[in-house]
């Protein structure tokens, strides 16, 4: 079985930014792109807010730049998804993968980086807007929507958040929550309530989104009358929560109730020695590429002093 000191599962901005400054560390990392290689970024079309770039940069372009660049250093990019781990308890132990369910592979520290994926409604005409109107994160496209109307659908903290980010950029935002109250802290429902160019549209589902290239319009219905309105919007946010993909760390990792990666405090330590998380796999806050970039750098610094301290 092939044995390695560091092994970074996930190739988003936080596994790229760990492969980066574990490679420059001589940890020889070996990274596993996962089933988006990328991640979330890659479904981006501009990325306008990570620093260096002061004309934007296309999210696919930002990502095999992030790629090349840890490629500079050594880092042992390979095609391949984990399906299993088994982690060892010990202090010094070997950690064992399996990738696409066959190779098993050990490592003595491993930076998990398998990001969250964000929900959404499953319209089709969700999916062909994707990138022309249609975006999960208010803070990474709101700017593309500046004085111009939109619609947001969620009615958890993230919708409430985005629709007063969105607030800030957009003469109207339409928020639709899809039953008779918010699932939202008290705060975050206040905020929304007092912020006067937000409208709520209470037990509203979304039918369709309506547009040639990009969106126009936006469809719904009330579910309690069965009344049908078309909003006019340019952008339409996603904001029903994101999903981390923990699955396959059940049973071996601890996880909040949503299945969040738990870290120590202000670390990216897990419970188990040698293995680290990094991104928005431990993330639900922030979930920005330049966060997720800076607990991967964290990350690669804990696992070289892990491994240092071994020696
Ligand atoms: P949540 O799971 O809390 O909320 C999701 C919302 O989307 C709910 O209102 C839900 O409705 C709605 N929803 C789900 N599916 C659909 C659907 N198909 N159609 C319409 N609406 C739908 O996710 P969040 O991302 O808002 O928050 C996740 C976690 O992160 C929470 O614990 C939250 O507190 C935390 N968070 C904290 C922040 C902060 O502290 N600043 C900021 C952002 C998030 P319903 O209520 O009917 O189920």
């Amino acid at each position: 079985m092939e044995q390695h000191e560091c092994i970074i599962i996930g190739s988003g901005p936080a596994g790229y930014t760990a492969a980066i400054y574990a490679a420059r560390a001589d940890l020889n990392p070996i990274m596993y792109v996962g089933l988006q290689p990328g991640g979330q970024l890659t479904t981006t079309t501009e990325v306008d807010n990570f620093p260096g770039y002061p004309d934007g940069v296309d999210g696919n372009a930002m990502m095999d730049d992030l790629k090349k660049q840890s490629e500079r250093f050594g880092t042992d990019v390979r095609w391949g998804l984990v399906t299993a781990v088994d982690f060892s308890k010990e202090s010094g132990g070997w950690h064992t993968l399996t990738v696409d369910e066959t190779t098993k592979i050990q490592a003595k520290s491993i930076i998990i980086s398998t990001g969250a994926s964000a929900q959404y409604l499953g319209l089709p005409s969700e999916e062909k807007f994707m990138g022309f109107g249609v975006s999960a994160c208010a803070v990474c496209d709101g700017f593309f929507y500046k004085g111009l109307e939109v619609v947001i659908v969620g009615g958890g903290d993230t919708a409430a958040e985005e629709a007063t980010y969105l607030a800030k950029l957009c003469p109207k935002v339409t928020l639709l929550v899809r039953r008779g109250e918010m699932r939202a802290s008290k705060a975050m429902q206040n905020r929304v309530l007092q912020t006067s160019n937000i409208e709520i549209k209470w037990n509203t589902d979304t039918l369709e989104l309506l547009g040639d290239k990009s969106v126009e319009a936006v469809k719904v219905k009330n579910n309690k009358t069965g009344k049908e309105e078309t909003i006019p919007a340019k952008g339409f946010f996603v904001a029903i929560g994101h999903k981390p993909n923990t699955e396959i760390f059940k049973d071996q990792l601890t996880m909040d109730e949503t299945g969040y990666l738990k870290t120590s405090p202000g670390i990216t330590a897990t419970e188990l020695p040698g293995v680290f998380a990094s991104g928005d796999v431990q993330d639900k806050i922030y979930r920005q590429a330049v966060t997720a970039a800076g607990t991967g750098c964290m990350a690669a610094l804990e696992a070289e002093r892990y491994l240092s301290a071994l020696d």
